[in-house]
């Protein structure tokens, strides 16, 4: 498999996966918002085995227990997100979250989604046609 990198944006942090991401998608939690600065942020997964770090050290910041949002000390762009528990359902910990546009080409990871549109800022006005969901 093709090795594909990314990193953060003053280049301290580097980071390579080992499959093309196996989601993408739009969050636009009020928790993205804050910590991204953004009116919404693009994730993307890969399974966790697939995602390394190769230079640098991504810090980390927790606000709401076993939520762990991983960054660039240096610079603070967000690159990373992993839930330590079971959150609905869903084993996260199984998968590497990391943002879309921190790959080198964030053309891999075309988003298919948009989720927590409940929290969406009024002004975003989408019309990509992407499936949209409430929340997760
Ligand atoms: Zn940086
Ligand atoms: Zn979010």
């Amino acid at each position: 498999m093709e090795k594909l990198n990314g990193g953060c944006y003053c280049g301290a942090v580097r980071y390579q996966i080992a499959s093309r991401p196996a989601w993408s998608g739009h969050c636009h939690c009020r928790s993205c918002q804050m910590a991204l600065g953004g009116a919404f942020v693009t994730w993307a997964k890969v399974a966790a085995k697939d995602f390394a770090v190769t230079k640098g050290e991504i810090k980390t910041f927790q606000k709401t227990l076993g939520i762990t949002r991983g960054f660039c000390g240096d610079c603070g762009t967000t690159l990373t997100y992993t839930a330590e528990t079971e959150v609905e359902g869903q084993d996260w910990s199984a998968d590497a979250w990391f943002t879309a546009s921190t790959l080198d080409d964030p053309s891999i990871a075309e988003p298919k989604t948009h989720v927590f549109v409940s929290h969406q800022q009024p002004w975003i006005k989408l019309a990509d046609d992407l499936p949209t969901f409430p929340e997760f």
